[in-house]
């Protein structure tokens, strides 16, 4: 009698089960084959995870398979979600499911995998606005698949047509792509010799001579699942790369220390390469605009006109999501901010400035110019589309934003950082209207997402558009980066205080939210393995605690011990690596 484990795909449970094989089916079952098992009196789907294994019981006993519905993930991609699932302390199965066709596949011979590649790991800084077709072109791999990531789908089309015309068969992967397409290219990658082009969803797909990997974007946001398990595209292609002893590269405008700790310092083009690969920078220093203007000033005025008048669409971009109050010095304009971390900080009841992001306080002083008095900055972004549109009464001035259905056609758009995404179109002008709302954002990421948000501005305008920069930072790090079209400002600052912080890489980071009796299992059982834990402490209805530890795989067998029982007592969401804490 032969046995399997299946692990059903229900994600609440998270635990597999042994079943019997039917002689009738035993050669359709493979490692990864998806088939339906009853489960406490329910037909389920689930995956054949193990073969032929010892029977903790009586195996006479066991329920048998039920039916094979068709192909799964290689035995490969199998292990790799059992690694995924530790990585990022969540269910087995939401890995499973993005390793898998969406409908059934149900030629059951999958080619045996070949190893092809060389391994090894190449960090590059890129330009945004540069073309990156070549340079993608020249990594792939001579022979075997390649897997070519990406968190901006709206390059797809002229990379697949430069790929095509080089010869490759290319497949594409694709969010938005019917079930029938994405199955119909699971099933085609699974022949192998291909280039897969995707968002974060390519790195499962089923190739079983993978020889190379490219990362565009690399630290982008977009890689990262926003739901718990908040697996990241980069990473699990760095694991799955070496697994494979394939060729791994990963592409940022800035990489990402992240990237840095796979390969090493990045290489970086010639500087003429870089400084071409931006669009004209200008930025504003907002402590010397005229009181009284708020953020409508003249700088803005004259490159929105500019635009304006060469046809060109300008995209006003304002975050008005979670917009703090700014403290600004009363006598150089100065913003206030922690020393530590960066982010804005605020009066506490002693009237010293406190973080509330990293808990540092300090006395009220300026520390550009030692000044003692500050006020607060009320930003009124509610006038801001009206008074765009009072300085050109004879262009139509839009307001765009996540309720907005169809972006209209106005040549001047005002919105949040969604009209990015959404304009189609060429751009002639991407103006930050308050960019320190984004580098002081109380986010040990703040740096980062502040950059790859100026990027994907200066992406959509190219090499021949304009972006401008308004804050009270001019010397930021972010700021210097575009003007001075030079990826190695950023991570100076970077690996100082996020080493300075023990925050990854340089150690594991998790958020725990959830209600009380699962948070609080889990907290007390993390700290008595040694792990330092911040909170709990309310987070609307629920709890919400910070665990963190000096190395990452301490912390993920932590939370592996700690989860599972603490989720049988209520609602938890485990996030390692959250982006926005
Ligand atoms: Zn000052
Ligand atoms: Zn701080």
């Amino acid at each position: 009698l032969r046995i399997c484990r299946v692990q059903p795909d229900v994600p609440a449970l998270d635990k597999a089960f042994d079943y019997s094989i039917p002689d009738a089916l035993a050669p359709a079952v493979r490692v990864g084959t998806i088939v339906r098992v009853s489960l406490h009196g329910r037909r389920v789907r689930g995956w054949v995870i193990a073969l032929d294994v010892a029977a903790s019981g009586d195996p006479s006993k066991l329920l048998p398979i039920a039916k094979v519905v068709g192909s799964g993930p290689p035995a490969e991609l199998i292990d790799l979600a059992t690694w995924a699932s530790w990585r990022w302390a969540g269910p087995v199965v939401s890995f499973l499911r993005a390793a898998s066709p969406p409908n059934a596949v149900r030629d059951l011979a999958p080619p045996a995998s070949l190893a092809t590649g060389s391994p090894a790991v190449r960090v590059l800084a890129w330009p945004p606005a540069a073309d990156r077709r070549e340079l993608v072109a020249q990594r792939i791999a001579p022979r075997g698949s390649t897997l070519i990531v990406s968190a901006d789908g709206a390059r797809f089309g002229s990379l697949l047509r430069h790929l095509e015309r080089e010869g490759h068969r290319v497949l594409v992967i694709r969010a938005d792509c019917s079930a029938a397409d994405k199955t119909r290219a699971w099933s085609r990658a699974r022949e192998g010799n291909c280039v897969v082009l995707g968002g974060r969803s390519a790195v499962w797909t089923p190739v079983p001579d993978l020889a190379a990997v490219i990362v565009l974007d690399e630290g982008d946001e977009a890689l990262q699942e926003e739901s718990a398990p908040t697996w990241n595209g980069r990473d699990v292609a760095a694991e799955r790369a070496r697994r494979n002893g394939a060729e791994l590269t990963l592409v940022g405008v800035v990489p990402s220390l992240e990237a840095e700790a796979l390969g090493g310092r990045a290489e970086r083009p010639d500087r003429s390469t870089e400084r071409h690969g931006w669009p004209g920078v200008e930025v504003v220093d907002l402590r010397e605009a005229p009181p009284g203007r708020g953020l409508l000033t003249d700088e803005l005025a004259r490159a929105v006109r500019r635009s304006v008048d060469a046809g060109e669409r300008a995209v006003c971009m304002l975050n008005r999501k979670g917009r703090a109050r700014l403290l600004v010095c009363a006598a150089c304009g100065s913003p206030a901010t922690c020393e530590r971390c960066g982010a804005a900080v605020a009066e506490d009841e002693e009237r010293r400035l406190a973080c509330a992001h990293c808990g540092m306080t300090r006395p009220p002083v300026c520390v550009s110019c030692h000044g003692a008095r500050f006020k607060a900055l009320r930003p009124g972004v509610r006038k801001l589309r009206d008074g765009l549109a009072a300085m050109f009464p004879k262009v139509e001035v839009a307001h765009v934003d996540a309720e907005v259905g169809e972006v209209p056609e106005a040549l001047v758009l005002v919105g949040t950082e969604a009209v990015l995404h959404r304009v189609q179109g060429p751009i002639g002008l991407v103006a930050f209207l308050d960019l320190d709302q984004e580098l002081l954002a109380p986010r040990y990421r703040a740096s980062e997402q502040a950059l790859a948000l100026v990027a994907r501005g200066a992406r959509r305008t190219g090499t021949n558009g304009r972006l401008l920069l308004q804050t009270r930072l001019p010397e930021h790090a972010v700021v210097q980066t575009a003007l001075r079209a030079d990826p190695s400002i950023l991570p100076e600052l970077e690996r100082r205080q996020r080493r300075e912080l023990g925050y990854p890489p340089f150690g594991g980071l998790a958020e725990l939210v959830g209600v009380a009796p699962a948070v609080d299992a889990a907290v007390e059982q993390l700290r008595a393995s040694g792990i330092d834990v911040l909170g709990p402490a309310p987070r609307g209805e629920r709890l919400q605690a910070l665990a963190r530890s000096d190395d990452l795989p301490t912390l993920l067998d932590a939370l592996a011990d700690a989860g599972p029982p603490a989720r049988a007592l209520g609602r938890l969401r485990i996030a390692v690596d959250p982006p926005r804490v």
